[in-house]
């Protein structure tokens, strides 16, 4: 039988029943995913210097054998020293109070690592390194590529299967990109791409590599995006709203004046539905800037004129919040009903019930709005709450299966570099909402070390003595192997230690739906005082006398993350502050620009130049196919290229002037895209 990308991994030689589980595991099911899996690094050891001949103070790469572990006692508290020899000389690796550090090393463990090498000790000594076992011979060739690996299946077994499906299937491959446009760029092939990324025999090939893979990418995203833009655009939309009078008597009645902001996105958003056409817009703007108003005064115009709204949001615990604020703040302007995978069968059948009769004017939920079971009779107006945590599929789904198109309306507070929204979001409009309501202090942030713990936790006891309430943010849900905080088990410390006789509170993504409930219940009824939980109180949530936030091992988060997080505080009229705990140097250096910056949009920008623009891909989730943009290196260059060339080929087919071979390239990509308008119900 004729080899096919679509076979399954089981048949690649080297992978077996038991291998092709492992591989499952790692998302890899076809001969496709698995040339798809490419190394998110290399270990590039033609640069590796001889340890005899370092010079203290210079930054290095080396490598060696473990040939001693220790404890010493330092001024800096106690030190684990690991010793690694190449034979023409030794360094010592050295960590401060991490002694779980030594769980990582045994003698004989080949080790490369890198960082500023110091005459400390008698020797010379690379403190908090960066490090990796290397396991692997130089013989090997001086460029090894590392793959994501799994529990019984290495890095270096996944690169021998690759370079034989690598042997059988190259030939198969069917490139999207001609190969005129990817020279114009100085890219390589597809099919050479492919060679180049598992198989360099430079940093620079493999760089060469992974940009052509990121410019097909970004040229797929935006021919995509573009052509849902204008497909949106063909088909019919609402009747144009008349009716303003309700929406407007709710801003009159609103406890407070709308900032020049929310005027300037309402009335975008006004002239948007008065237009006659489908609005598609996005509504920017940073944490408490007042975007859920605005949200609210255009499904009420949607009520007004006929229609029903749609309100979704990515947890139960917004979704749940923004009902209360809903039913709070349009009192009987508009019959609210609420869905979720955790309503009861008999309350969920009389809500979609009254959905369909038009009993309910506007549902408020989760994803649950998007189950096939939910029909409505006239849907006019979506809003999808916090949009990053949708993919762009997601966010289409609720508007597909209407004949007639909804107005879209997608809020997001994660605030995107301003290089990156056109990309990101190119098939929508943007409102950006750059004023906060008055009277509001800026959160105070203080980025800590360890060491700084116990200071952290005073301040939290003086808070909640003044009967305020304060957040306790971990990173994971579970122990792993590095020291970041289980939740349960930080709350189980801060209970017997700096915290006892307070009331503490848990939610993590593994509790039930219920439980997540009960405590964001109890923490906004003020019962529980602080609240310990992950990041799922990132998004949306509102407690005013929440005034205090310690975010442990908060390296481990990107700064736009934590941006995120200190807007949970900081909500009310009394002052706030946000601790930040870093566990490693670098960490507390690059956390403390989040002290002097309060603006979401220059935090946005500080994280592009430091980490690229990937990130912003990998949290907006586009899922234009399985190829981790985050991990390509993606450059602001290519993202440029790609959307230049993206328009260029759109225009030329909209002229009938494409050759056939860029006209089959955009209809391949809108076929894997998808069209808006049957999401959902096909595909
Ligand atoms: P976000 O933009 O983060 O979604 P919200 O819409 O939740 O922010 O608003 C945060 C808080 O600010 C809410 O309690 C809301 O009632 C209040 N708020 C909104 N607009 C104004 C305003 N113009 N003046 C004063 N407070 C406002
Ligand atoms: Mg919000």
């Amino acid at each position: 039988m004729r080899p096919s990308l679509d076979d399954s991994v089981r048949y690649v030689k080297g992978v077996g029943p038991r291998r092709a589980e492992r591989l499952n595991e790692l998302g890899v099911r076809t001969a496709r995913d698995l040339l798809d899996h490419f190394p998110f690094r290399i270990d590039d050891f033609s640069r590796v210097l001889p340890m005899g001949l370092l010079t203290p103070g210079s930054e290095v790469t080396v490598q060696g054998e473990v040939f001693s572990a220790s404890f010493v006692q330092s001024t800096r508290g106690k030190a684990f020293r690991v010793g690694i020899s190449d034979g023409t000389g030794a360094v010592y690796l050295v960590w401060y109070n991490m002694p779980y550090m030594y769980r990582n090393f045994r003698p004989g463990l080949s080790v490369a690592a890198s960082g500023k090498v110091e005459w400390r000790r008698g020797s010379l000594e690379i403190a908090h390194p960066i490090w990796r076992e290397s396991g692997t011979p130089r013989e090997k060739g001086p460029v090894i590529p590392v793959y994501h690996a799994t529990q019984g299946l290495t890095s270096q077994s996944l690169h021998s299967i690759i370079k034989e499906a690598l042997k059988v299937y190259a030939p198969y491959i069917k490139p999207l990109i001609p190969k005129s446009i990817l020279d114009k760029h100085g890219l390589l092939s597809e099919v050479e791409a492919y060679r180049v990324i598992h198989n360099p025999d430079s940093p620079e090939a493999w760089e060469k590599a992974r940009r052509t893979f990121a410019f097909r990418e970004i040229l797929s995203l935006q021919v995509g995006l573009l052509s849902m833009k204008a497909e949106v655009e063909k088909a019919p939309s609402p009747r144009a709203f008349t009716k303003f009078d309700e929406a407007r008597a709710f801003l009159r009645d609103l406890p407070f004046r709308l900032t020049p902001a929310q005027q300037r996105a309402i009335d975008d958003i006004g002239r948007d539905l008065t237009s006659g056409r489908t609005m598609n817009r996005l509504l920017q703007g940073d944490v408490g800037s007042g975007k859920t108003v605005v949200a609210m005064w255009g499904l009420l115009s949607a009520v007004e004129n006929g229609w029903q709204g749609a309100l979704m949001a990515p947890t139960e615990v917004l979704a749940t919040q923004h009902y209360k604020t809903f039913r709070d703040l349009l009192g009987d302007r508009a019959r609210i009903g609420f869905l979720s995978g955790s309503v009861r069968k008999s309350e969920r059948e009389s809500t979609l019930e009254e959905l369909e009769s038009g009993e309910i004017d506007i549902l408020i939920g989760t994803h649950a709005l998007l189950s096939p079971e939910v029909r409505w009779r006239s849907l006019g107006f979506v809003v999808t709450d916090e949009q990053h945590r949708f993919g762009v599929k997601e966010r289409l789904k609720l508007s597909s299966g209407h004949t007639i198109l909804p107005h879209m309306l997608v809020v997001s507070a994660t605030p995107i570099p301003r290089s990156l929204a056109l990309t990101l979001y190119g098939d929508l409009d943007v409102s950006v909402m750059d004023s906060m309501p008055e009277g509001r202090s800026p959160v105070a942030t203080r980025c800590l070390n360890r060491s700084g713990r116990e200071m952290a936790y005073r301040t939290l006891l003086e808070e909640l003595s003044r009967g305020r309430q304060a957040f306790v943010v971990c990173p994971l849900i579970t122990e792993g192997k590095t020291d970041r905080k289980a939740a349960s088990m930080v709350k189980k410390e801060l209970e017997e230690g700096y915290l006892k006789g307070k009331t503490i509170g848990l939610i993590h993504g593994s509790l039930s739906k219920n439980e997540i409930n009960d405590t964001m219940a109890g923490f906004a009824a003020g019962k529980i005082q602080v609240l310990v939980a992950t990041t799922v109180v990132e998004v949306g949530i509102d407690i005013p006398n929440a005034t205090a936030m310690v975010v442990e091992d908060a390296d481990s988060f990107g700064l736009a993350t934590l941006h995120q997080l200190r807007g949970r505080v900081g909500r009310g009229k009394h002052p706030s502050v946000c601790f930040l705990i870093a566990s490693t140097e670098s960490g507390f250096k690059r956390l403390k620009a989040l002290e002097k910056i309060n603006d979401g949009f220059e935090v946005a920008e500080m994280d592009l130049r430091e980490r690229g623009p990937g990130q912003f891909f990998g949290t907006a989730q586009h899922g234009v196919s399985d190829t981790k943009l985050a991990e390509l290196g993606l450059s602001l260059d290519v993202i440029a290229r790609a959307r230049e060339e993206a328009r260029e080929m759109l225009s030329l087919v909209e002229k009938g002037a494409a050759s056939s071979e860029i006209r089959e390239t955009v209809e391949r990509i809108r076929q894997r895209f998808g069209d808006p308008l049957t999401h959902g119900r096909s595909r």
